[in-house]
């Protein structure tokens, strides 16, 4: 028996349309056949193999590489009135029992499983007798040891297709340059599949980068003019920075988490929880935090330091805005954060490994210092093409440049004339002709390029040197001194056959403030609504001891607010409440939205 995947959508999600290129895979897999999915984060990946499972007799199973994301998963299908449970490490004795007598008696839509389970004694045996109609395999990026996600377990996977033939599979990934994608491909075996490829824009994210005076400081100053009340991830480099920056904002009275890998596992839990439970919390956080957290209300993402390439910038700002809501990537670097990067490079691997790892750092640092739109920068990046988006710090606020050709090379000439020993600081006195006792001490004030650069602010000549540091015109010295050295590639920069061009302003302006995107109420008795119904949210949430989101979306509760149903009927039409939640929420919902509408 085939139920309407349409119906479905409309009945148990409460949505009224298909996104992209969701109701075609439907479609593809419901007819039996093998597909790759490669859709950005938010996209809506899941509905591409829940809508499905709905639809067929049987179970679907979806393999998925994090207990964490799992159970959230179930939390999300449980609330939306479906049957699915989750089969991992953590599951106990009793659980297990509870599951295999449910497979048995066929009441699961979904099953979850974790990768390893396919190595696991008799369990492929006992897959084999019950009735599959499709395997899901999420988050399919982990296959491949391109991407940096790669989990052995999933090589296991290959086998899927021998041991299963006539059963559907579907991979699924939000990260896929062109080598991964064909490494799934190859390793899944879905030769015969199909690939559907949706935009990897993030239209609501809005891109911004800055240069780093004060980190911190701009940090604070950033999220307390724009993000005051919101929940965020903020990246750092080292754990010991994510405590203390955890220290700073709690002293600014935020709601602030450490999370990296020395922690216990049991308060990497804690804080995990207390993230994806609350509406403002703010993660800051290592890399090790983020993979498998589905939170859709994260507003922002900010990186104190820089990622290793775009790949990873663009994964890790992704999680911001999930909902579609608006949101921000927020960016702060200096001189030193790109050494730090640098010459943390393992200079032991293989040259063309060595070679790809600077390649790709140095096409995130051109992204850094654009003067364009970056989202053009980003997509092209990811072989799209696209149009200036209006929603980045540069087309909000387009950077006046200038020809900066001489300046640059004045810098390159004075790491020259001081013979290559000498950190930005130093260098910079020189140019601005401070006689201070290190430049007396060196007799550094008798060289021509002393104060020849007396017209530029300090801060200009900072921002030059991070500009030829991004290019890779300029090196550091890792024997402890910090001395700049010029690299060959400079060469053509210093005879005049290159230009160089700077933004006038070196302290990027912030493009926050008005121009800023964000939700618009239009009156302060919607935004008073608002509040309540998160506040109502809240409270359910709590009793239930679940994530509030997953009762009802913000942009569910927007709706409310914008069209006040006050009938049942009327409140079945917004989009995000299907039968089930109708049925459980409905009612309070009403009471709050009838007494104050
Ligand atoms: P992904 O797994 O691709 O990151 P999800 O499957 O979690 O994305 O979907 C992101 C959000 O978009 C979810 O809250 C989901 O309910 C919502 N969504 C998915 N499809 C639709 C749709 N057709 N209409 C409205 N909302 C949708
Ligand atoms: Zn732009």
């Amino acid at each position: 028996m085939l139920r309407e995947p349409h119906q479905i959508l409309q009945d148990v999600f409460g949505y009224p349309e298909f996104r992209g290129n969701q109701e075609a895979v439907i479609h593809h897999v419901m007819q039996g056949r093998d597909a790759l999915v490669l859709m950005p984060t938010g996209g809506g990946k899941s509905l591409c193999y829940q809508i499905p499972a709905l639809a067929m007799d049987g179970l679907t199973v979806v393999i998925s590489p994090l207990i964490a994301l799992m159970q959230n998963q179930v939390e999300t299908l449980n609330e939306l009135g479906i049957t699915a449970a989750a089969y991992n490490s953590g599951t106990t004795p009793e659980h297990r029992a509870q599951i295999h007598q449910d497979l048995k008696e066929k009441r699961l839509k979904l099953l979850y499983l974790a990768p390893e389970r396919f190595s696991a004694p008799g369990f492929i045996e006992f897959l084999k007798t019950l009735h599959i109609n499709l395997f899901a395999i999420d988050e399919a990026h982990c296959i491949s040891q391109w991407g940096h996600d790669f989990r052995p377990e999933y090589l296991k996977l290959n086998k899927l297709h021998d041991l299963f033939p006539h059963i559907p599979r579907l991979a699924l990934t939000a990260t896929a340059d062109q080598q991964t994608e064909k490494d799934i491909i190859d390793r899944l075996n879905l030769g015969y599949g199909t690939v559907f490829r949706a935009s990897f824009d993030r239209p609501n994210i809005q891109y911004r980068i800055t240069a780093k005076q004060n980190g911190v400081r701009q940090l604070v100053d950033f999220i307390q003019s724009e993000h005051p009340n919101d929940s965020g991830i903020i990246y750092c480099m080292s754990r010991k920075k994510t405590e203390s920056i955890a220290e700073k904002l709690k002293e600014k009275g935020f709601d602030a988490l450490p999370y990296h890998a020395g922690l216990s596992p049991e308060l990497r839990e804690k804080h995990q929880q207390a993230f994806i439970k609350s509406e403002k919390v703010i993660m800051v956080a290592t890399i090790a935090f983020g993979m498998g957290i589905d939170k859709p209300d994260v507003r922002f993402v900010a990186h104190l330091d820089l990622p290793k390439n775009l790949e990873a910038y663009y994964q890790e700002t992704g999680r911001a805005g999930r909902d579609g809501l608006p949101a921000t990537a927020w960016l702060a670097f200096g001189t030193q954060d790109i050494f730090k990067v640098r010459n943390l490079m393992n200079l032991n691997q293989p040259q063309d490994q060595l070679q790809a790892e600077r390649h790709k750092f140095n096409a995130l640092l051109s992204y850094c210092e654009a003067l364009d739109c970056r989202r053009i920068h980003l997509l092209s990046y990811f072989g799209e093409q696209s149009e200036a988006c209006g929603n980045c710090d540069n087309c909000l606020s387009p950077p006046e440049t200038e020809d900066t050709t001489e300046a640059a090379q004045q810098a390159l000439s004075v790491i020259y004339r001081t013979g290559q020993l000498f950190g930005v600081t130093h260098l910079i006195e020189v140019l601005l002709g401070n006689e201070t006792d290190k430049i007396k001490e060196f007799d550094h004030d008798k060289l021509a390029v002393f104060g020849v650069g007396k017209d530029k602010s300090r801060q200009q000549w900072q921002a030059l040197f991070r500009q030829l540091v991004s290019k890779d015109f300029v090196a550091q010295d890792t024997d402890g001194y910090g001395g700049l050295s010029l690299n060959e590639n400079c060469r053509s920069l210093l005879r005049g056959e290159e230009k160089f061009f700077s933004r006038k302003q070196p302290y990027l302006k912030q493009s926050g403030g008005k121009d800023r995107k964000q939700v618009q109420f239009k009156s302060d008795a919607d935004q008073s609504l608002f509040e309540n119904l998160r506040a109502l949210r809240g409270r359910l949430a709590k009793a239930a001891d679940i994530p509030p989101y997953i009762i009802f979306h913000d942009k569910t509760l927007l709706e409310l607010v914008f069209q006040r149903p006050q009938n049942l009927q009327q409140l079945s039409r917004i989009p995000g409440i299907g039968k089930n939640k109708q049925e459980k929420y409905g009612e309070v919902f009403l009471e709050l939205l009838t007494n104050e509408g």
